[in-house]
């Protein structure tokens, strides 16, 4: 593949934007190819190369690059017709009723531009509504750039994991490892009184994808209830993908207190939010005193494309179709994973994936693999399958940046650059665009 033109755009990148990209992981190595355009289930670089796309912009995209005509045309209208005003429109109360009729912990709801704010805003409104200082967090979990927790470490010695954040505001915040029930059982006994919440991906999806065991959230939604303190779902990128319409904590039957969202509810636009039960999210100013406010929040183009978005899924076979191709690829990744790598493992759920480059081999799987099955327990590959935060740690990383990545790349197939980072399938992908996929899948391994 030639990539003459992107290397020179990344040259010029280089000289004024930091990195030469506007969101480190975009940085890939040597050069990122840069887009021309996208087309449905693929992108297209300058260069002129295709690419089927798993990437989707990091999960937004639910329809790939060819949004639904009645999300094009709300784009249009909207965009045409302001496109704010810095005063309420009629789009973000139908956006906001729509996913209170959907998700169960969403009674009221505000929206904000990006998962970050969200996070932000929702650990802010749990300290303010507990009067507590403390958050819990899952160690190998994601939740934006955000001071409260970008923190690693233990509940005992936890620290900043950036430069450019002050020791103590890491004291905060306590990280546990995920799945660990004793664990966290242990920190409530010593802070209960302090936790303000939990924070958690209901499916941790930025230490490739780890699905919590069985009864996991059930005990979090009890320890917090015990000690007052408040369970929040980070569902930036599960929500509107896992679970359909209710989202992850449908599909878990587990209802946390407050849910942050981004991503998929934009339509493709910038956007996050907060849910919750109407007594926590009145809390927000004017109603409440937690301070909460944003130039672009609500944006109308978003919340339009974000509305007719989530409608056209409400009246689509849309989840049934990204969750069948979903199963294809991870069951065809597994097949080929225990023909010529067995030490790797598939992981995901409904229309995630994503290969962990683990260095630890599975015994004799019998061609039972079932890694397609989302991490259940009575699969035979679930005991290789990463369950915390060390057990992710054990994958070769460079192995998966530095060689297959690239090999992928060169085969026009366009996967998240970090072994951690999800993948995503889209609406527009086809069942061919599934097995050319493995095709390249078993040249690269
Ligand atoms: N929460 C989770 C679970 C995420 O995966 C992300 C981003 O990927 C965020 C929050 C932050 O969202 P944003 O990048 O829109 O700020």
């Amino acid at each position: 593949m030639n990539h003459e033109r992107s290397r020179d755009l990344y040259g010029r990148a280089l000289s004024v934007l930091s990195g030469g990209v506007n969101s480190s992981v975009r940085a890939t190595r040597p050069y990122p190819f840069f887009v021309e355009r996208g087309d449905g289930g693929h992108v297209i670089d300058a260069d002129g190369n295709r690419y089927v796309d798993y990437v989707m912009g990091y999960g937004p995209l639910l329809y790939g690059h060819d949004a639904p005509e009645p999300v094009q045309a709300a784009v249009q209208k909207y965009a045409s017709a302001g496109p704010m005003y810095g005063a309420p429109t009629e789009i973000e109360v139908e956006h906001a009723e729509f996913v209170a009729r959907h998700v169960p912990s969403v009674e009221m709801i505000r929206f904000v531009n990006s998962g970050t704010e969200a996070t932000v805003s929702a650990v802010r409104l749990a300290r303010g509504a507990t009067g507590r200082n403390k958050i819990v967090i899952m160690q190998g979990g994601y939740h934006g750039a955000q001071e409260s927790t970008l923190v690693e470490g233990g509940p005992e010695n936890p620290h900043p994991s950036t430069s450019g954040i002050p020791e103590s505001f890491a004291e905060h915040t306590l990280p546990v490892p995920f799945n660990d029930e004793e664990a966290v059982a242990e920190v409530f006994e010593e802070h209960g009184d302090d936790i303000a919440g939990v924070l958690v991906e209901p499916i941790l999806a930025n230490m490739g994808i780890v699905a919590p065991v069985d009864g996991y959230h059930e005990t979090l939604r009890d320890l917090c209830d015990e000690h007052g303190s408040l369970l929040i779902f980070d569902e930036v990128i599960t929500g509107f993908r896992v679970g359909g319409l209710q989202c992850a904590q449908g599909k878990f039957g587990v209802t946390p207190d407050l849910t942050t969202f981004g991503k998929i509810i934009g339509g493709g636009f910038p956007v996050g939010a907060i849910g919750g039960r109407a007594e926590l999210i009145e809390q927000f100013s004017p109603s409440g005193d937690v301070f909460q406010s944003g130039t672009f929040s609500g944006h109308p183009v978003t919340m339009a494309a974000g509305h007719e978005y989530l409608k056209y899924a409400a009246e689509n076979d849309v989840y049934e179709h990204v969750n069948r191709l979903g199963e294809k690829l991870r069951r065809g990744i597994a097949d080929i994973c225990e023909d010529q790598a067995p030490e790797y493992t598939v992981v995901g759920s409904d229309s995630m994936f994503k290969t962990v480059f683990t260095r630890e081999g599975p015994a004799d799987l019998d061609g039972q693999c079932e890694a397609g099955c989302q991490q259940r327990a009575d699969c035979p590959r679930f005991d290789y399958c990463p369950k915390t935060g060390a057990d992710v740690a054990k994958a070769d990383t460079e192995r998966w940046e530095r060689i297959f990545w690239q090999e992928m790349k060169d085969q026009g197939v366009f996967l998240t650059a970090n072994q951690f980072e999800s993948q995503f399938v889209c609406y527009a992908h086809t069942d061919e665009d599934i097995e050319e996929t493995l095709e390249a899948y078993k040249e690269a391994l």
